[in-house]
């Protein structure tokens, strides 16, 4: 029996009845990283301290204080900082930074004594959907290794995939988990915004961002995620709470079918969303045809704040206060060389699109525009959640795509066309796993394909619910 191909849940059991020890599920993960990672590039950095970890949580479980994740093997995304530890956000700039704290989120888990096996590839500074824009390679999709695993949290959710850790962390600011999980064929969560703590997360789009789980199943899921939201006095934007449901009534799930009959949409996708539809209504769930008349907007609206927002994110990085200092003769000049050098070519452009935006003379055009945009999309939301529990799309337009072979930006940008809405309404959002893509050149007899439920803020648990019976768990 491969040990790391369980669940969280299994895994639980096992640890708990002594019928399986931390040190050889821990050492099960490891011997996967070290028979793949120098293939798919998953890893940046295994902790040297995995082992010694996993002694001590097998401590606190021999002693009969196990909690739910003591002794599970975790993956963390290298913009979540550990103390002592390096997070470099997959760009030069910060190669050899090490954190001089802790997450919220990586704190909660640590204090379940939950094992970090190392620190996962992403896009630079999270600014990607394929891990093709990280300082240190592209990882390879455990399915195909000639597609890439998705992005920017693709490290994590292809370690998922290829049992290298039980769960993961991402981030998300406009798909980072939901659109690796889903080229991956594992369960990815974006939670309401504020619902998980942004302190320790390296800021991209701070009014987008939030931290969240990546795992095998719906239920593992919801594990880790029970496990590290909540307020936190450290982030004035984080929240508390769950929205309750009335329990009787039957599940109502929109679909907008007119943003599916736009093009670009592949016809393995369509089936794929046709087919999931079908098997959502058996289940005995409710789908009702919804109109989003602005959703078709939510890209473009994304591409305006996330870059405004990242202009200003990145301003930090200025050659003195940490990570590369490249020296010159003068303080400018040191600023414009460690930023020349350190940022890749997608951060710099985002960061001169983003000051762009916000320059005086186009302030009202673009940022002003794009955040009344923004407002009437969170409308049009509020109504239709008012009429159904949850809206289902896919989460992408296409399965993987080979590595390199999108040659421009704009052909990046669009495959988040599902998936930036939640973001910019805060809603929380999941992609689960449906079925399979058979592509003729491919080199995996069927790529992951996967929908995405989005529900009103803080209702992740009725993704949960539906999550569960629709992966039949
Ligand atoms: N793919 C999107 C982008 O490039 C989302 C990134 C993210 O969620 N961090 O901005």
């Amino acid at each position: 029996m491969d040990i790391s191909n369980l669940t969280i849940k299994e895994t639980r059991r096992l640890l708990d009845s002594k019928e399986l020890s931390t040190k050889e599920l821990a050492k099960s993960c490891l011997k996967n990283i070290e028979n793949k990672n120098k293939e798919l590039n998953i890893f940046l950095e295994v902790y040297e301290d995995v082992i010694k970890q996993a002694i001590l949580a097998q401590e606190i479980i021999d002693k009969g204080e196990a909690k739910y994740l003591t002794g599970i093997p975790l993956a963390i995304k290298d913009n979540i900082l550990i103390k002592g530890k390096k997070a470099s956000a997959a760009s030069k700039i910060l190669e050899n930074y090490r954190a001089t704290y802790t997450a919220t989120a990586a704190q909660k888990l640590i204090d379940q004594s939950a094992i970090f096996i190392g620190r996962t590839n992403m896009d630079e500074f999270a600014m990607g959907s394929s891990t093709e824009n990280s300082a240190f390679g592209v990882t390879k999709n455990p399915y195909d290794i000639s597609r890439v695993a998705g992005g920017s949290s693709g490290g994590s959710a292809a370690a998922v995939a290829a049992n290298m850790a039980l769960g993961a962390l991402g981030s998300d600011t406009g798909g980072s988990i939901r659109e690796p999980a889903s080229f991956c064929g594992v369960v990815g969560l974006k939670p309401t915004y504020g619902s998980v703590s942004r302190y320790g997360l390296m800021a991209m789009g701070s009014s987008l961002d939030v931290i969240g789980p990546i795992a095998k199943t719906v239920s593992d899921t919801e594990i880790i995620f029970n496990a590290i939201k909540g307020r936190d006095k450290m982030d004035s934007t984080s929240r508390e709470g769950k929205k309750e449901r009335l329990k009787e009534e039957k599940i109502k799930i929109g679909v907008p079918y007119h943003i599916l009959d736009q093009e670009g949409i592949s016809k393995e996708v369509r089936k794929n969303f046709d087919e999931s539809i079908e098997k959502i209504k058996n289940l005995g769930f409710e789908i009702k045809d919804i109109k989003l008349p602005n959703m078709d907007k939510s890209l473009a609206v994304y591409y305006i704040i996330m870059p405004a927002e990242v202009s200003s994110n990145m301003a930090r990085y200025d050659g003195i206060k940490y990570g590369l200092s490249v020296s010159d003769r003068d303080l400018l000049s040191v600023y414009k060389k460690t930023r020349g050098e350190g940022f890749g070519r997608e951060v710099r452009r985002r960061i001169i699109l983003g000051t762009y935006v916000l320059s005086s003379g186009y302030y009202d055009a673009y940022y002003g525009k794009a955040m009344m945009a923004r407002k009437i999309i969170s409308d049009e939301f509020r109504v239709a959640f008012d009429a159904v529990d949850a809206i289902l799309t896919p989460t992408t337009p296409a399965p993987a795509w080979k590595i390199g072979e999108k040659s421009s930006p704009l052909e990046n940008y669009l495959a988040d066309i599902f998936t930036v809405t939640a973001n910019i309404v805060g809603a929380p959002a999941i992609s689960l796993p449906s079925g399979y893509a058979k592509i003729e050149d491919s080199l995996s007899a069927g790529l992951p394909l996967g929908i995405q439920l989005m529900a009103s803020h803080m209702s992740e648990d009725i993704l949960f619910e539906i999550g569960k019976k629709f992966l039949n768990e």
